[in-house]
C-alpha cells in the first residue's frame, strides 16, 4: 500500500463576511436543532443521528477536510468558532461532532487517495459516523502502553484487544483503531487502522452510564481476531502514535471551544437570572458580591477564548510550539469553563440544581473535558516538557 501521506493543502482563507455567514448558520442550527432538545436527549441518553445528519448537510462532518471529498476546507481557527457556537446548543453533541471531525481529518491528512475516496464522503456527509479508538483498560494517560495487537497474516492484519471509553462506540461506521504491530518498539510500534463497523470479530460493550455527555454513547470496542486488509493502514506501519497525537492537537482546541460555548451559555443565563431574582428586597444584580462573581466569570472566559484562538492560529500556521499551545488552551479553557458553569449554577441557587434549568447539565457535560483528550495533568506534562527542552 501507499504509505506516503497525501500532502494536506492549506485551507483556502475565507473572507470575514463568509466567516460571519458560516457562524450565523451554525448558531441557527445550534439554537433550532440542538438547544430545544438537549435536556431531553440527556435525560433519555438519546443519540440524535438524524440531527447530526442535518449537521452533515451544513458541512459540519468535515470542517477542516478538503472539499473534493465533501469537506468544508476551513481552518482550525474557523473550527474553534464553530465548536463554541455548537456547544451553546448542546456541549455533548458539539463534542461528539469534534471527535467525528478528528477521525475524518486523520483519513484526509494521512490516508491514501483510495482511502480518502472510500471513507470520507460517508463521514463528511455524516451519513456514517467516526470513532477514535486509542484508550484501553490498561492504557489511558500512558497511551503508548496500548496492548491491542495487530499481527500480519498475508495481506491482512489480525487485530485483538479492547478499547475503553470509545465515543460513538456501537453507532459509528468507521473506527480508527491504534494497535501494536511491534511488541518491542514502544510508541514506534503502533499503527493506525481503519476498521469498518461490520467487520467480523468487532463488537461493543454495554452503554456506559455517565455523569454527562449522555446524548452520545460511550462503549468498549472489542476486537476479537478482527481481520482487516493491509490497505486499511493509515499512513504506514509504525506511524499510528504520531497520527493519533497530531489528531489530538486539533481535538484539544475543539474540546476547549466546546467548554467556552457551554460556559458562555451558562453565564448568559446567570446574567439574566440575577436581574429577575429578588432577595432581601432587591435583585441579585444589586449585590456587589454577585456582580464581582459575574465579572470574574466573564474575564476568565475571555482569557480562555484568547488562548484558544491563539492556539488554533498556531496550529493553522504549523507553528513549532503548536502542540504546547493546544495543551495550554485545553488546560485553561476546560478548567475555566467548568468553574464558570459551576458558578452559574451557584448563582441560580437551588434552581440551578434542577434539571429543567439546564445549568446542571452543562456542569455535568463540561466536567469530562478536564479528563479526556489527555487529562489536564497530562496537558501540564506536555507544557512542562516543551518548557524544559530549552
Ligand atoms: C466520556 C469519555 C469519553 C471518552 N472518549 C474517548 C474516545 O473516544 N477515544 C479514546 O481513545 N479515549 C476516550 N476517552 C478516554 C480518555 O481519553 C481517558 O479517560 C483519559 O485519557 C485518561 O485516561 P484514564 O481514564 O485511563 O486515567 P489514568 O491515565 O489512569 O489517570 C488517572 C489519574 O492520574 C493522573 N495521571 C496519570 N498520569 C499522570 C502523570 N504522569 N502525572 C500526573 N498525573 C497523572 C491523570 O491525570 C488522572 O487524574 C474517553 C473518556 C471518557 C470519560
Amino acid at each position: 500500500m501507499d504509505a506516503t501521506p497525501v500532502p494536506v493543502l492549506a485551507p483556502v482563507a475565507i473572507s470575514e463576511d463568509e466567516r460571519a455567514a458560516i457562524i450565523e448558520a451554525v448558531r441557527d442550527f445550534a439554537q433550532s436543532e440542538l438547544e430545544p432538545h438537549a435536556l431531553q436527549w440527556d435525560a433519555s441518553s438519546h443519540f440524535p443521528r438524524e440531527t447530526l445528519r442535518l449537521g452533515g448537510d451544513l458541512g459540519l462532518g468535515g470542517i477542516y477536510v478538503r472539499e473534493d471529498v465533501g469537506g468544508s476546507g476551513l481552518t482550525r481557527s474557523d473550527a474553534a468558532l464553530i465548536f463554541e457556537e455548537l456547544a451553546k446548543g448542546d456541549p455533548a453533541i458539539a463534542a461528539y461532532i469534534s471527535i467525528h471531525n478528528m477521525v475524518a481529518w486523520m483519513i484526509d491528512a494521512y490516508g491514501s487517495e483510495p482511502q480518502r475516496q472510500e471513507w470520507l464522503p460517508l463521514l463528511t456527509s455524516m451519513q456514517g459516523f467516526g470513532s477514535y479508538c486509542l484508550t484501553e483498560p490498561g492504557a489511558g494517560s500512558d497511551a503508548a502502553a496500548i496492548a491491542t495487537s495487530a499481527i500480519r497474516s498475508g495481506d491482512e492484519y489480525v487485530l485483538t484487544g479492547v478499547k475503553q471509553f470509545i465515543s460513538g462506540g456501537g453507532e459509528a461506521s468507521v473506527y480508527i483503531v491504534m494497535a501494536r504491530t511491534d511488541a518491542d518498539a514502544g510508541a514506534r510500534g503502533i499503527t493506525a487502522f481503519v476498521v469498518p463497523a461490520d467487520t467480523p470479530g468487532l463488537s461493543f460493550g454495554q452503554l456506559e452510564h455517565k455523569m454527562g455527555w449522555n446524548a452520545q454513547p460511550t462503549r468498549q470496542v472489542i476486537l476479537d481476531e478482527v481481520r482487516v486488509p493491509a490497505a486499511h493502514i493509515l499512513g504506514g506501519e509504525g506511524q499510528g502514535f504520531k497520527i493519533a497525537m497530531s489528531a489530538l492537537d486539533g481535538g484539544r482546541i475543539n474540546i476547549a471551544a466546546c467548554s467556552l460555548g457551554g460556559a458562555q451559555w451558562a453565564l448568559d443565563r446567570a446574567v439574566k437570572y440575577v436581574h429577575e431574582r429578588f432577595t432581601f428586597g432587591e435583585p441579585l444584580a444589586e449585590k456587589q458580591a454577585v456582580v464581582f462573581a459575574l465579572a470574574d466569570m466573564a474575564t476568565e472566559l475571555r482569557a480562555a477564548r484568547a488562548l484558544v484562538r491563539d492556539a488554533a492560529a498556531a496550529l493553522d500556521a504549523k507553528a513549532p510550539d503548536a502542540s504546547m499551545q493546544c495543551a495550554m488552551a485545553k488546560r485553561f479553557a476546560t478548567d475555566a469553563g467548568f468553574t464558570v458553569a459551576n458558578q452559574a449554577l451557584q448563582l441560580h441557587g437551588g434552581y440551578g440544581y434542577l434539571h429543567d434549568y439546564g445549568i446542571e447539565k452543562v456542569v455535568r457535560d463540561l466536567r469530562v473535558h478536564q479528563i479526556l483528550e489527555g487529562t489536564n495533568e497530562i496537558m501540564r506534562v506536555i507544557i512542562g516538557r516543551q518548557l524544559l527542552a530549552h
